[in-house]
């Protein structure tokens, strides 16, 4: 595990970046433990890690009369899961609310496991929420609270914090990038032709 520190200011450059009205997704650079840089762009696709990103994150804009800013959505899970686990591009991804940041990474398991879950977690997220979202106040904290319980139980690390927290965490350290990731594919290749072929 790498342990990464947010310090004041990059808590408040996320925090900012936050109060516009449109999303923003970004990619945070870290290096022994402290952010280097932090990129960005408007939207709300997410720039895919060909190199291997330590965290990258998206912003939910303060709009509260059409919106529920302060949880992350259904669909920011299943990203989450396709990063963090299914393509291990990312070690985590931070979504930054008006007031709270959370940190969320999937606990990816066995080859078994992930197989399971490439075929079943989508659609047991969409059923959490929507199980949830009749019961609860989507507002309210006793939602968020509920959601982020019903998150972990599938799986996530869910670790949230309030803004000006002291923000300390850890992440999984071991990604493979692109290159290792093409490597790894042309090896496989290589090694199905000598099995099958010679
Ligand atoms: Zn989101």
């Amino acid at each position: 595990m790498k342990l990464v520190q947010l310090s004041e200011t990059d808590q408040l450059e996320l925090k900012m970046l936050g109060r516009d009205a449109f999303e923003v997704n970004g990619q945070i650079s870290v290096k022994e433990g402290k952010v280097t840089k932090i990129q960005y762009r408007k939207g709300q696709t997410m720039e895919p890690c060909y190199n291997g990103c330590v965290l990258n994150f998206h912003t939910h804009p303060p709009d509260y009369d059409t919106l529920y800013p302060d949880h992350p959505s259904a669909t920011d899970f299943k990203y989450i899961h396709k990063a963090t686990c299914q393509l291990k591009e990312l070690s985590a991804h931070l979504v930054c609310t008006p007031k709270y940041l959370y940190v969320i990474y999937y606990k990816c398991k066995n080859p078994i496991f992930q197989c399971f879950d490439l075929f079943t977690i989508r659609s047991r997220i969409d059923a959490k929420f929507k199980k949830l979202s009749l019961n609860f106040d989507r507002a309210g904290e006793d939602f968020r609270q509920a959601w982020m319980k019903e998150m972990c139980a599938t799986g996530f690390n869910v670790q949230r914090y309030s803004w000006g927290d002291e923000i300390r965490f850890l992440v999984p350290e071991f990604r493979l990038n692109f290159y290792q990731k093409l490597i790894f594919v042309i090896l496989l290749v290589i090694a199905a032709r000598v099995i099958f072929f010679t």
